[in-house]
């Protein structure tokens, strides 16, 4: 925390101060034995503070039976509790709320702050919560350091306030950074210089970070934090429908409340808001009906729900995309290594379990290195694109085509013997030698392969490593036979060896 600045903003002269009878109701209250006359005395000594404070209690807002006469009576009927926090309330608040021509958009913070209030103190009820007075101050005075800052701070307060506009979550940030000291922060020490109960100073210090609150307070502190977000709903059309998103979501988080039971409850802040306003005075502006905002509010978040649908259906298809991806030969097209190490380990575990027989063909294209010396590297990569083609031709799923490296094929073919894959491995070495392939240029060129085969059924080989050694080996074979050749690995079944060696 930012010790120099804080110091500054405490002595400034342009700090709003505590109304005297606002002191004077807390200093009777915090006496040992407390004395209701005494109290009651106090605050008829004020008569515009007894008759708003009356009139607030007589309010269909508070719904009381019966209508209360005087401060002694509204001690008796709400209790000590609910009349001392509606003096300091209305006391306060008439000293905060004198708007300035500051360029501050007074009307908006005050019309925010009483939604805010009157829902902290619906929910509050709603909940059965005992502190409904202290959740409706809370949340009056929320961001009353907000204003101290704009008092005290000066120009570079009023720029970060006008370029955060309603996003309070991103305000608190800006706060910090800039002056290492935020609007609610700075309201929590306000309200303890000032000796307000401490469940109003919590809830004012953590209404925008609720569970950091002490357990004591976290009911009360969470009714004016979600107040607040209820608030949003109504007075910030711009981020009505992510509000309204929280508002659900936190109800039930917080207070297992369902959507049925949440929805309802706007209804009543938005009509309590209309009654309060016109007991409190405050400038804020006119209203608009609740069934333009909320439905204006459901249908942004709709179109939230949508769109957070629409991404995650693109971001299901990217990812996808991306795993494809991972296991395709982008030049080819067909698999790559690594998924052809994936399918042999796979298909070598089945034959170990079911004894099928699983078969590879590897192949290597021959004289590549002077293919590309005499045609160009470009003409090679076509050549290598077309081989795979004719690869992905001769073969039917299960099996699988893959580009192993450089010029190397392999074909994994599930459910395929020894005489069965040296059969296809002929078929496809001559489908090679066959093709023309035309260049861009117009030439037409011949590539041949050479192809060693080798088969898994569930003996001689214990590793699929192995079984992809023997096959590489047939490769070996063929190239030294001559080239554009099929060569097949014939386990010696009598001298069985962990480095195969023989190949027909
Ligand atoms: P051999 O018959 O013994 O297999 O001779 P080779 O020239 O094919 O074998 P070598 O391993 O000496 O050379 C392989 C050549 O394959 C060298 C390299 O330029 C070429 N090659 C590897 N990957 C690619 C590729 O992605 N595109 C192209 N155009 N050429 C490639
Ligand atoms: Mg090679
Ligand atoms: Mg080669």
């Amino acid at each position: 925390m930012n010790q120099k600045l804080l110091d500054k903003i405490l002595n400034s002269p342009r700090l709003p101060s505590l109304p005297s009878i606002a002191i004077e109701v807390i200093e009777l209250v915090q006496q040992r034995d407390v004395n209701i006359k005494q109290i009651a005395h106090t605050i008829q000594h004020d008569p515009a503070l007894s008759s708003k404070i009356l009139k607030t209690v007589n309010s269909s807002f508070y719904g009381q039976a019966h209508s209360v006469g005087t401060i002694s009576h509204a001690l008796v009927v709400l209790g000590l509790n609910s009349v001392k926090t509606l003096a300091l309330g209305f006391s306060l608040v008439g000293n905060l709320a004198q708007p300035s021509d500051d360029g501050f958009d007074h009307f908006h913070f005050w019309k925010r702050s009483l939604y805010g209030a009157v829902a902290a103190r619906s929910l509050a009820k709603q909940v059965g919560l005992v502190q409904q007075e202290e959740s409706f101050l809370g949340g009056l005075l929320q961001d009353m350091g907000l204003l101290a800052m704009l008092e005290t701070v000066g120009d570079e307060y009023q720029f970060i306030l006008n370029d955060v506009g309603a996003d309070h979550a991103m305000l608190k940030q800006r706060e910090q950074l800039a002056f290492d000291l935020d609007h609610a922060e700075l309201g929590g020490i306000l309200a303890d210089k000032w000796k307000l109960p401490p469940i109003l100073a919590n809830s004012i210090r953590y209404h925008d970070d609720p569970d950091s609150a002490p357990e004591d307070v976290l009911p009360a502190v969470r009714c004016v934090a979600l107040g607040s977000i209820a608030a949003d709903i109504f007075v910030n059309p711009d981020m009505a429908g992510e509000a309204l998103e929280r508002y659900y979501h936190l109800a039930n988080d917080w207070f297992a409340m369902n959507q049925e039971q949440a929805e309802p409850l706007l209804n009543a802040i938005h009509t309590g808001t209309i009654e309060m306003k016109r007991l409190f005075d405050l400038p804020t502006g006119e209203f608009e009906s609740s069934d333009i905002i909320l439905s204006r509010a459901n249908e942004a978040l709709l179109n939230l729900s949508m769109l957070q649908q629409q991404q995650t259906a693109q971001l299901e298809a990217k990812n996808k995309e991306l795993v494809a991806q991972a296991e395709i030969d982008p030049l080819t097209g067909v698999a790559n290594r690594r998924k052809f190490n994936e399918y042999i380990s796979q298909q070598f575990s089945g034959t170990q379990q079911s004894g099928e027989p699983v078969s590879i063909l590897f192949m290597d294209v021959d004289h590549f290195k002077k293919f590309n010396d005499t045609y160009g590297h470009q003409t090679g990569d076509q050549v290598l694109s077309e081989v795979a083609s004719l690869l992905e031709e001769h073969t039917e799923a299960p099996g699988l085509v893959c580009r192993y490296g450089g010029e190397e094929f392999a074909i994994i073919l599930p459910d395929t013997d020894r005489y069965t894959a040296a059969k296809k491995a002929e078929e496809v070495r001559l489908a090679i030698s066959e093709k023309t392939i035309i260049s861009e240029e117009g030439q037409q060129l011949h590539v041949t392969a050479s192809i060693g085969v080798a088969a898994y059924d569930g003996t001689f080989f214990t590793k699929a490593d192995q079984l992809i050694k023997a096959a590489d080996q047939g490769v070996y074979a063929a190239k030294n036979a001559g080239r554009n050749a099929v060569r097949v690995f014939a386990p010696r079944v009598k001298k069985p060896a962990a480095n195969p060696s023989q190949v027909a």
